[in-house]
């Protein structure tokens, strides 16, 4: 394990095994369709890059990169676009993927956004859900691992953009944080 790590939440192989059960289903779910793949930068990237490998319908990917507003307005979920998708979504079957769920402001957010584009169809797909922080609802169709509220590390996570590049999910010993690395 990485020496700032304190305990690793999930293995490559648990978080491989998962991938790959996720794409089959969400291929079965699929069938006939053309999937587009909306991955939100940055923490997504890992995932999805992945999650498409092991999705056997036909499949595109699109980005979007949102930052939220900050602390005073974080209870509003206004985020900011940073990066948009490339092309319009109308008549699309459009599956956003994210990282994390968290207090789910981002995804309400995003998916208020994309429905308003005029998409055949919106699903949510989400590596990590921390429902005990939850502030707005959101309906995550497919969800990789439910887990508690810890802050964690790895598989396109960061903490102050280190750390995404590690192939497990971890959680970081507290004089990481105090350090303020
Ligand atoms: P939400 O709007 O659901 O609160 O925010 C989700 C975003 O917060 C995620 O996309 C991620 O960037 C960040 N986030 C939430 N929890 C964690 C965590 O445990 N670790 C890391 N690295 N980021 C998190």
């Amino acid at each position: 394990m990485h020496p700032d790590g304190e305990k690793i939440v999930l293995t490559e192989e648990e978080i491989g095994k998962r991938v790959r059960a996720m794409g089959e289903e969400i291929s079965r779910d699929y069938q006939g369709k053309e999937i587009l793949c909306v991955g939100i930068l940055k923490g997504a990237m890992v995932f999805l890059a992945d999650l498409v490998r092991r999705i056997t319908a036909p499949a595109q990917f699109d980005f979007m990169a949102v930052s939220s507003y900050g602390a005073s307005t974080r209870t509003s979920g206004v985020v900011r676009i940073l990066k948009d998708l490339d092309r319009g979504i109308e008549g699309r079957h459009v599956l956003i993927v994210e990282d994390i769920v968290d207090t789910g402001l981002t995804l309400n957010y995003l998916v208020e956004n994309l429905k308003s584009r005029g998409p055949a169809s919106l699903n949510v797909c989400a590596f990590l859900d921390k429902p005990s922080r939850r502030l707005a609802p959101v309906d995550i169709h497919y969800n990789g691992f439910t887990i508690p509220d810890e802050f964690v590390v790895g598989y396109g996570l960061d903490y102050n953009e280190s750390y995404r590049n590690l192939p497990y999910i971890m959680v970081l010993r507290p004089e990481v944080y105090g350090k303020g690395k």
